[in-house]
């Protein structure tokens, strides 16, 4: 079903601080960013290994990102897993009752296909399924 850990999203408060840790710290590199308005979050991919962290700034008050650190503070937000087929993905997990916070897929940061999954049905972890070319 599904492949690898195609990434791990952090929500930060401040991304240009925050890649001072992972860039200056842990010694990664950031392989660019990118602001996905329809998400209203700026994005950064550190690749490591054959996976990435993917690194979540909000560009609004009122975005998903920013309620996340209100509500639970900075930290991770998601886990990716990558899929060959996102729309065979999202109709196993409903027929296997999953209940899917996205039940169509969307684009999401690098051109992905992406779908979330409700924490509810995952034991508490904000699943995304994600599909690349
Ligand atoms: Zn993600």
């Amino acid at each position: 079903m599904v492949k690898k850990v195609d990434h791990i999203g952090v929500a930060v408060k401040n991304l240009d601080e925050t890649l001072k840790f992972y860039e200056g710290v842990l010694g990664l590199e950031c392989g660019g960013t990118e602001v996905v308005e329809e998400q209203k979050v700026k994005v950064a991919f550190l690749p490591i290994g054959d996976t990435e962290i993917e690194l979540l700034e909000s560009t609004d008050e009122e975005g998903p990102i920013s309620r996340y650190i209100e509500k639970k503070g900075e930290g991770i937000q998601h886990i990716a897993y990558r899929v060959d087929d996102i729309e065979k993905a999202i109709e196993e997990m409903k027929a296997k009752g999953i209940r899917m916070i996205d039940e169509k897929p969307r684009y999401g940061a690098g051109g992905a296909k992406i779908a979330f999954l409700h924490p509810k049905s995952t034991y508490g972890v904000l699943v995304e399924l994600c599909e690349r070319d």
